[in-house]
């Protein structure tokens, strides 16, 4: 891995402003061809709890500081960000696979939560309510949670942890990161950059380890933590609810999906093609908002399928690094176990294979971008996540009915639908059960938005002006005159 600033590649924890060295320690490796990238100190359990204490130690000297001189730290971290970007993207596409200009993206858009969240450190405002008694004055306040606690997934390794730590750094918090054990270079590197922006030592805390359980049921149960943020799997969310339960400890959680894109007769086909490319292979389709039920309506269904096929047979896999790579690797066997599990499970039910459906002659992890066409409700892919580079094809009738498969689901976080029918569109997107709905687009993550589902997908919204919320407390004053 060449960078234009080697000190950006550190191995070690980042603890109340210092280094912290490990004799034990775990192997980083790159997807694309298992290389050892580098080897990470394993940070064990009693040093979460240093951590912790080192956060408790800052967080009141940082909360009262002003929300100005917050923002003020915080540009500078997303200047850093910004002007190191290049080198950031080149360890993302290292450690995780996405090509080059998809982690070039990814922190830029990181970024765009930190520089937001420095612009909202200063509007934290409160009310004041009209007393209900002549002699009552009514007041609310928002003050910062404490210590937040995050975990943080792999797919995102850089963005998913700005996306936590900008919000709760604006509102006054302190911050520990468990981020994922296949990705801790691109959180120590976000360290780096923290430490030389002047954030005080305490306020930001990176604690790479090789097992993530003890490091959670530490963030869940001491009660110095005030709040588990968390990205992930619906099933190690509900592991931190439970754990969390003991102590009432509040939490966000931003879990699976199982997002439907429904394409109807009266969609713009082509602009609909352009869209599932984009909600379905990006990251190689190993993002929670990727599309991964296509419900196409009868008259458009072959030719959404032919088009779509196209469009996918002109995809390129590759390295991340290498000119011309539109999709990695996956991250790592079982997830590519999975994806064949779920193709071997359509066809054997009945599905076609249109395209792909094989393992990549690159070898290792690559997996070919797949189309499945005669898809139903019955196959293992309606009913789970598959996390990977195939979409598989339903076909439907009438609007009632899609709307009824569509939110046959437990989970409840994106959805998608191309339709130039306006009264269609404000129908089919108040009826569809799920916290965000891309209209006529396959794109719709930014900062400026609040990011979040319902159902199983989880509780909470990053981003926007609600995404202060998850970090603050409202407290109420009752004062007689
Ligand atoms: P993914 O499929 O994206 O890897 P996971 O939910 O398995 O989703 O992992 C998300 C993050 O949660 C990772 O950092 C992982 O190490 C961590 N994790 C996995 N199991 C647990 C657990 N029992 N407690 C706390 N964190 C966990």
């Amino acid at each position: 891995m060449k960078l234009n600033d080697p000190s950006l590649l550190e191995t070690r924890g980042y603890v109340n402003g210092t280094w912290l060295s490990k004799t034990e320690t775990f192997r980083v490796t790159d997807p694309a061809n298992n290389e050892q990238l580098a080897q990470i100190a394993d940070l064990d359990r009693s040093d979460v709890v240093a951590a912790i204490e080192a956060a408790c130690d800052a967080q009141a000297g940082w909360a009262r500081r002003t929300g100005k001189d917050r923002a003020g730290i915080l540009r500078k971290w997303f200047n850093l960000m910004v002007a190191n970007a290049d080198d950031l993207a080149t360890i993302v596409t290292a450690e995780m696979g996405k090509p080059w200009r998809e982690a070039h993206a990814e922190i830029l858009y990181g970024a765009g939560y930190i520089e937001w969240f420095a612009e909202e450190a200063k509007r934290v405002y409160g009310d004041v309510i009209p007393g209900h008694q002549p002699d009552k004055r009514l007041f609310v306040l928002k003050q910062p949670v404490g210590v937040v606690g995050a975990i943080t997934p792999w797919n995102f390794p850089n963005a998913m942890i700005a996306r936590k730590a900008a919000p709760a750094l604006a509102v006054g918090c302190t911050f520990l990161v468990r981020p994922a054990e296949q990705t801790p270079l691109s959180a120590l590197a976000m360290a780096v950059l923290a430490d030389r922006a002047g954030i005080p030592a305490g306020v930001f805390n990176v604690l790479p380890s090789s097992d993530p359980v003890g490091h959670g049921q530490e963030l869940c149960s001491n009660p110095k933590v005030a709040k588990v943020s968390f990205t992930g799997s619906t099933r190690v969310g509900k592991i931190l609810m439970r754990q969390c339960s003991d102590m009432i400890k509040k939490l966000s959680l931003e879990l699976g999906g199982n997002a439907p894109f429904i394409v109807f007769n009266d969609a713009d086909v082509d602009a609909a093609v352009e869209g599932a490319m984009i909600a379905k292979f990006r990251n190689n389709g190993q993002t929670c908002v990727c599309a991964n039920r296509f419900l196409v309506q009868s008259r458009v269904y072959d030719e959404f399928a032919q088009k779509l096929r196209e469009k996918v047979q002109r995809l390129t896999p590759g390295n991340g690094y290498d000119q011309g790579v539109t999709i990695g690797p996956m991250i790592d066997e079982a997830a590519v176990r999975k994806v064949e599990t779920h193709i071997m499970d359509a066809v054997d039910n009945g599905a076609k294979i249109l395209e792909g459906g094989r393992r990549s002659e690159l070898g290792g992890t690559f997996f070919t971008p797949t189309v499945l066409t005669g898809v139903t409700s019955d196959m293992l892919i309606a009913n789970e996540e598959t996390f990977g580079p195939v979409a598989p094809l339903f076909q439907f009738e009438t609007e009632a009915e899609v709307i009824s498969l569509a939110n046959d689901s437990e989970f409840g976080l994106a959805a998608y639908f191309y339709s130039c029918d306006l009264s269609r569109v404000w129908r089919v997107a108040e009826a569809l059960e799920c916290g965000m709905v891309g209209v006529n687009t396959g794109l719709i993550s930014t900062e400026v938005a609040p990011f979040g589902g319902v159902k199983q997908s989880g509780l909470g919204r990053e981003g926007s002006k609600y995404g202060c919320d998850d970090y603050l407390n409202i407290k109420y004053l009752c004062v007689e005159v």
